[in-house]
């Protein structure tokens, strides 16, 4: 089904997009298990593109637009889109964000996550960094709702981020998902004129996914041509879920363990055996 171009998913196939959303956001808590300084973000990958396919799934962004791997990884002024290399070794006190999805059946999932290298907490404007873009990803999904704009997870991002000094990468943006890696509506992280106020409705699944810096809201391309870094070398960050719209409200299908997504969409059960 469509409303407008973006197109409304059943929940059979909820189920699929679900089961591809959890084997991405699985693959991200056991890449936090193994990001260390030492070691490489092509090690990395190659731990990516096995566990995703030992799932029975294919990754979403090998290939895509010629894409070569399994994870975006993007070290500190990195802000997304890295190409994982086994001569990038982490240091202590980066960060990293990776950025990944998986296919099953042809379903698509998206999730990323950006992690602090090294032992005991990040401090300081990183620590303040990584808190205020996870915040952003809370305050969007939060704002998700049947029957409002979908302006209003825009504003709730751009709060978010806006009130702590921090700033929205405005060139890059959020998007719906799941019958294919990158589908309408965009979903811009600060607010926008009217026409692109699309209202939201059940069965809609979005990837909402703030990207922030501390200095410039400007971006400039690498010279691999993939890789986009804040142009004045201030850090940046970036956490995406995969989100459908159920019940009103969202439901996260990246997090690993989330019971309601589960219960809503996870495997059912199987009766137990009467005699
Ligand atoms: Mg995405």
């Amino acid at each position: 089904m469509m409303q407008g171009n973006i197109r409304i998913k059943s929940h059979r196939d909820l189920r699929l997009i679900y089961r591809a959303c959890q084997v991405a956001g699985r693959l991200l808590g056991e890449l936090g298990l193994r990001i260390r300084p030492g070691a490489s973000t092509g090690e990395l990958n190659e731990f990516a593109e096995d566990f995703i396919a030992r799932a029975g799934c294919k990754p979403a962004f090998k290939g895509y637009q010629g894409f070569p791997a399994a994870l975006c990884t993007s070290i500190n002024e990195e802000i997304v889109h890295g190409i994982p290399s086994r001569q990038r070794i982490l240091e202590e006190g980066d960060i990293l964000s990776v950025d990944t999805g998986a296919v099953l059946d042809g379903f698509y999932s998206d999730t990323a996550y950006t992690y602090y290298v090294g032992e005991g907490e990040p401090k300081g404007e990183t620590a303040q960094l990584l808190s205020v873009t996870r915040k952003a990803l809370a305050d969007g999904i939060s704002a998700v709702r049947a029957g409002a704009k979908l302006n209003r997870v825009s504003e709730a991002i751009a709060r978010a981020v806006g009130r702590e000094g921090f700033k929205v990468i405005r060139d890059l943006t959020g998007h719906g998902v799941g019958y294919d890696l990158h589908e309408p509506p965009t979903i811009y992280n600060y607010p926008v004129p009217a026409g692109e106020n699309i209202r939201l409705r059940n069965g809609m699944v979005l990837a909402l996914e703030p990207m922030v810096s501390r200095g410039s809201e400007d971006i400039l391309l690498g010279e691999d041509g993939w890789t986009y870094r804040t142009t004045d070398g201030s850090l940046a960050a970036h956490f995406e879920h995969t989100v459908v719209v159920w019940d009103g409200k969202a439901v996260v299908l990246t997090e690993e363990g989330n019971e309601k997504a589960r219960c809503l969409f996870g495997p059912v059960e199987e009766a137990s055996a009467k005699t």
